[in-house]
């Protein structure tokens, strides 16, 4: 079978189907991956050949890029795959008629989470105005029918039949709106990533790892509150800080700062979690069972946020009210909270038990086969 997968460039949504695209590879599917240009060398890790459009700072404008080059290649493909944001996968595979499947790297959306997202203020927040998402729907989908007027609604109410969602079914808000047949929850998406060196090592105190993920930009102010609040605690800190802070700055001898980390290493050291709520970086955690302070930004993060807490595997803090105070004490609270390492290691067992990619790759090929 060979495959076109669509994606937008956005880390979140890319880096967990890198897993799933080498689970297809190896049960014997030929795939194309389509990203911009720039990122052909990331998913070179993944073993599927690269296809490239235009770049673009405009949402609107990558999506044309992406749909104009997509147009041109599909009919040598047998099948589609797209993440939901680039919510055209479905329009176009429909169009040539080729079976479809969408990947959510965020929990499948509803129109009560939608809303959500949208009031939260993040970049979705722009859409909160309804004539705005109608024009800038207008915009990229001209000549594309469609069953709504509003892309948010097309991803809600106009769903493929196959979704593989990267959560579990546990973890899902609403999950019952979310049909078993049509909603396929793989869990964490799990796989060998690439190695990169990193100098980092666990000594003998504990390891605080903080990182925003690789969306939340301005957060220095809040990086120099953790190094205050760490600074003279007997605790390791490592954080992810991103392109903007000024690494020349002196610092204390137990405060690591980088610009980017091998995560999935550093969690596996790590004894909390400092994070943003990002859908993969919980699900990593969850992985590497290793405790969360989840302070939420926007979209989908209130929502991860809530989830932590419902599991009970980590504390929520408002980034408000994060001062060096309440980050030390929460921080230090979940490192020794016993209930949250047992939670944990229930969380994990059921991790254990969820399809995952290769699960995923394998009911790809069952409904492409299924529909022959
Ligand atoms: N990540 C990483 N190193 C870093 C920061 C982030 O490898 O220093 C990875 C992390 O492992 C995760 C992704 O970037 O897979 C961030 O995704 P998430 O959904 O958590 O947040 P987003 O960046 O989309 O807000």
């Amino acid at each position: 079978m060979k495959i076109l997968f669509i994606n937008l460039p956005y880390h979140g949504h890319v880096i967990p189907t890198i897993g799933l695209v080498k689970d297809l590879i190896k049960k014997g599917c030929a795939v194309t991956y389509l990203l911009p240009f720039s990122w052909e060398e990331k998913i070179a890790e993944s073993g599927a050949e690269f296809a490239g459009y235009d770049n673009h700072k405009q949402l609107s404008k990558q999506m044309k890029n992406a749909y104009a080059v997509a147009e041109g290649m599909i009919e040598q493909y047998d099948f589609v795959i797209y993440e939901q944001f680039f919510f055209l996968g479905k329009h176009l595979a429909e169009k040539y008629k080729k079976p479809v499947a969408r990947i959510f790297t965020a929990p499948a959306t509803n129109e009560t989470l939608m809303q959500e997202y949208i009031a939260s203020k993040g970049p979705m927040s722009v859409f909160k105005h309804k004539w705005i998402a109608k024009a800038f729907t207008k915009n990229i989908a001209k000549g594309i029918p469609m069953k709504t007027d509003n892309w948010l609604d097309e991803i809600i109410f106009n769903p493929p039949e196959l979704n593989l969602v990267y959560t579990l079914r546990e973890y899902q808000p609403y999950e019952a709106e979310f049909p078993e047949a049509q909603y396929k929850f793989l869990g964490p998406s799990i796989f060998d990533r690439k190695g990169e060196p990193f100098d980092f090592a666990k000594g003998q105190n504990p390891v605080v790892y903080i990182s925003l993920g690789t969306v939340v930009k301005g957060a220095e102010a809040f990086f120099q509150k953790c190094i205050e609040a760490f600074g003279d605690e007997a605790v390791d800190v490592v954080i992810s800080a991103g392109e903007n802070f000024d690494l020349r700055k002196r610092l204390p001898a137990n405060i690591h700062i980088y610009r980017f980390v091998p995560q999935l290493e550093v969690l596996k050291m790590a004894d909390v979690f400092v994070t943003h709520g990002g859908m993969n970086s919980v699900s990593e955690a969850l992985v590497s069972g290793t405790p969360m302070v989840v302070i939420p930004f926007a979209s989908d993060q209130p929502v991860n946020a809530r989830c932590v807490e419902k599991l009970g595997v980590g504390k929520r803090l408002e980034y408000s009210q994060a001062s060096k105070e309440t980050l030390k004490e929460t921080v230090l609270s979940v490192l020794c909270d016993a209930d949250i390492k047992n939670n944990l290691a229930k969380v994990r067992e059921i991790i254990g038990q969820a399809p995952g990619n290769s699960g995923g790759a394998q009911m790809i090929i069952d409904y492409y086969e299924s529909r022959k």
